[in-house]
């Protein structure tokens, strides 16, 4: 395409030569067009964008403007297109002015060859071109080096700093103007993070070795204000297009951010998310060095599992937002118990396990279990709920009970198992019985589990006696395991099991068809019996769907509600007094009798007792085996009670007639003991009901007869 020229003369004869010399230019004739003013030419200019305009060619003196006003006037239009001026010869000093103020050359008038004048308006036109094109390159890496988040720095051949983009700037806190020419390592103070030493600008390396490097980990830039950040950083050399070094660019960015978030990685990794304590990964470290530096100190440490009693109850019923705060709540609790170089840590759900990395004795150990317990007692503010946890510990201790951190946890839950038995709420050591007994509950579990389909299960009832009559009242069912090897298993050894893996439901469930159906047949026979009496765990009384199974019970077995009892333990009862009393309350609607078992040894609040519809108090058999050495005084208050709250009373495990007479001379309605019978099958029952007890009671009646 042509290029487009606007000649700009008042003479004729120099636009006439002009025209001529560039329409017939030998390398393709120029597009002319001649205006004769500088008025003309802004006009002209006006309408550039429409019809750009590649050269000028102005006569400095024109009719309506002379000299370098003239150019000046035209350069504030055309500022972007190259412009040649025509001058004579003795205009030197106009020439060099109007150069100096943008002009790209000058063509003497009277001396436009036909091969230089073409010449020289191509090169003009190219190198505006190249200029600009050059420009707009400069302008963008100007951009983008200044909205980049790295940091760029570049210096000459010396290492002097002669760029810094935006990010450089605000990360070394220097303007260019101060930061230019100054030794790089003055802009950009380098220190080694841990032994403070300045680290060497790589620059300066990579100046020497015309080759790319990297900065040392672990370096941070000291600001000119002083502050510090972490930073990571490549180095480049700057060749020119001969390939010869001509400086180096340094490429670096903050790497704070990317530290702190690191180290939020590895917090998060080895800590508990909700309680913020150690987890099990950073709980097993802390062990290990607590182990290895133990051993080479020969001394000792201890380790103490906790299980929160009863925890799941409270988030069933509460919800699990009160029971993330109560964890969190108890979380903070236990580590005001412990020194700070011990660790609190949270393996998941209620448990968690205390190191007590500088334990010189086990005495230490029992001190802090029981620091935590009472510091356990104290209420808990969660929302509005005032709420009461208690919690069982096992502690093991290193070297005696295990050598390595699996061990040493394995045992304490070993241990903790235990005090869970001995009716939570306390701390147990370990000892290494209890692996034989936590070895003997694994293979009851796995036995169980194939006790049901193998009928393994069998049902003895143990009568209940009214003590003025003598006659049988009830008949408590007690659980028997028939195992085709180890022999007859009584409850204590494997209901306790049942309830830890949970198959006490469907076991509890067929105790109570079983009962339920036995009653019903008795009846059938037309033996007299008030009741059967079913035991009821805290699994099945807590269960939704509890009321319900002993609502099925009594419609598929057709026995009258009221002939049935159930037996409740008071610890049960009382864990969760509300919730006991909505469940009491329902099955009471059912019409069922309710017994609270083992009466005396649950720490009652009487004033929940008295507002539960109980129709029975069973006295634990602890407290009528005492009768002789406490003078009975427990057994006749809790008589006396139970008497003004119109509740029967039942004497559980009479085993002589002196216990008798007491129970008999302070108003005891009902016993139950060996004294009358022992658990006996369903078949030896039914002699019991059609003979009647040969108890001492019938002897005394006899003896009273025989008197009268
Ligand atoms: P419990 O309900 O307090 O039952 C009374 C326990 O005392 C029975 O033990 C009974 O054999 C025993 N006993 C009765 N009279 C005497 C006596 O004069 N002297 C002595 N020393 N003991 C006497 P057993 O059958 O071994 O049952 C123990 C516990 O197991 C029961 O205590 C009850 O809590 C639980 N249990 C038994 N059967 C079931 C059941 O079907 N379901 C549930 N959940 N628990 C059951
Ligand atoms: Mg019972
Ligand atoms: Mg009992």
């Amino acid at each position: 395409m042509s290029n487009r020229v606007l000649i700009i003369t008042g003479n004729t004869s120099d636009a006439a030569t002009l025209e001529d010399v560039l329409e017939s230019a030998q390398d393709g004739p120029f597009l002319i067009e001649w205006v004769t003013s500088l008025a003309q030419a802004l006009q002209r200019l006006e309408a550039h964008n429409k019809q750009p305009i590649d050269a000028i060619m102005v006569d400095l003196d024109l009719p309506d403007s002379q000299g370098l006003a003239t150019f000046d006037k035209l350069f504030v239009l055309a500022s972007s297109i190259p412009i040649l001026t025509l001058s004579t010869l003795e205009d030197d000093q106009q020439t060099w002015e109007v150069i100096q103020r943008g002009a790209q050359g000058c063509l003497s008038k009277g001396h436009f060859s036909s091969y230089l004048v073409p010449q020289s308006l191509r090169n003009i036109i190219q190198r505006k071109a190249v200029e600009e094109a050059l420009f707009v390159e400069k302008a963008r890496a100007a951009l983008t080096l200044n909205s980049i988040s790295d940091a760029v720095i570049s210096t000459d051949i010396q290492g002097n700093v002669d760029y810094l983009n935006s990010a450089a700037k605000q990360m070394t806190g220097w303007l260019f103007e101060d930061a230019q020419g100054l030794p790089i390592d003055q802009v950009m103070r380098l220190v080694n993070v841990t032994t403070r030493e300045s680290v060497a600008n790589p620059i300066f390396k990579v100046l020497k070795d015309d080759a790319c490097k990297l900065l040392a980990s672990g370096t941070v830039l000291v600001r000119r204000d002083g502050s510090e950040s972490a930073i990571e950083d490549s180095v480049a050399p700057i060749h020119d297009s001969a390939g010869h070094l001509k400086g180096a660019v340094m490429v670096f960015h903050d790497m704070t951010a990317t530290h702190a978030m690191t180290e939020k990685m590895a917090h998060l990794a080895q800590h508990d998310a909700l309680t913020n304590l150690p987890n099990r990964a950073l709980l097993n470290d802390r062990i290990n060095q607590a182990i290895a530096l133990a051993e080479r100190s020969g001394s000792s440490l201890a380790l103490l599992f906790l299980d929160l009693d009863n925890f799941k109850h409270i988030n069933d019923s509460l919800g699990h937002g009160v029971g993330d705060h109560l964890l969190q709540a108890v979380a903070l609790r236990l580590s005001d118990c412990v020194r700070s170089s011990d660790t609190v840590s949270r393996l998941g759900g209620d448990e968690f396990v205390v190191l007590l990395s500088e334990s010189q004795s086990a005495e230490d150990a029992a001190r802090t279990a029981e620091k935590i317990l009472s510091t356990l007692a104290a209420s808990f503010s969660i929302g509005q709920q005032q709420l009461h946890i208690t919690a069982s510990i096992g502690i093991s201790t290193y070297p005696n009970d295990a050598t390595v951190a699996e061990g040493l946890i394995k045992n304490a839950d070993t241990a903790m198992y235990r005090a869970k038995e001995e009716g939570r709420n306390n701390y147990q050591f370990f000892h290494q019985e209890m692996n034989i007994h936590a070895v003997e509950r694994q293979l009851i579990e796995a036995h169980l589990r194939t006790a049901m389909e193998n009928s393994e299960f069998i049902i003895h009832y143990q009568p209940k006696i009214d003590l003025q009559s003598g006659k049988i009242t009830s008949a408590e069912a007690l659980l028997r395991w028939q195992h085709p090897a180890w022999g007859m298993i009584l409850p204590a050894r494997f209901i306790p099991v049942a309830e830890a893996c949970g198959l006490i439901v469907p076991l509890g469930r067929w105790v109570l068809l079983q009962a339920c159906g036995q009653a019903k047949r008795w009846e059938n026979c037309g033996y007299q019996l008030d009741s059967v009496a079913v035991n009821i765990s805290a699994l099945e009384f807590r269960r939704k769907d509890f009321v319900d199974s002993v609502e099925s019970a009594l419609r598929v077995t057709g026995l009258d509600p009221k002939n049935l009892q159930l037996e409740i333990t008071e610890s049960v009862l009382m864990r969760d007094a509300q919730a006991s009393a909505t469940i009491l309350q329902q099955l009471k609607a059912l019409g069922v009798e309710l017994a609270v078992d083992d009466f005396g040894t649950g720490y009652s609040s009487l004033s929940y007792l008295s507002q539960f519809p109980i129709d029975v108090l069973k006295i634990d058999q602890s407290f009528v085996q005492d009768i002789h050495n406490s003078n009975g005084i427990i057994v006749s208050a809790v008589i006396a009670m139970g008497n003004s709250l119109k509740q029967r009373v039942i004497a559980e495990g009479i085993e002589d007639s002196g216990q008798l007479d007491f129970l008999r001379t302070h108003h005891c309605s009902e016993g139950q003991g060996f004294l009358f019978s022992r658990p006996v099958s369903a078949h030896d029952f039914a002699n019991l009901l059609r003979s009647g007890i040969s108890s001492p009671i019938n002897t005394l009646h006899q003896a009273a007869r025989s008197l009268g």
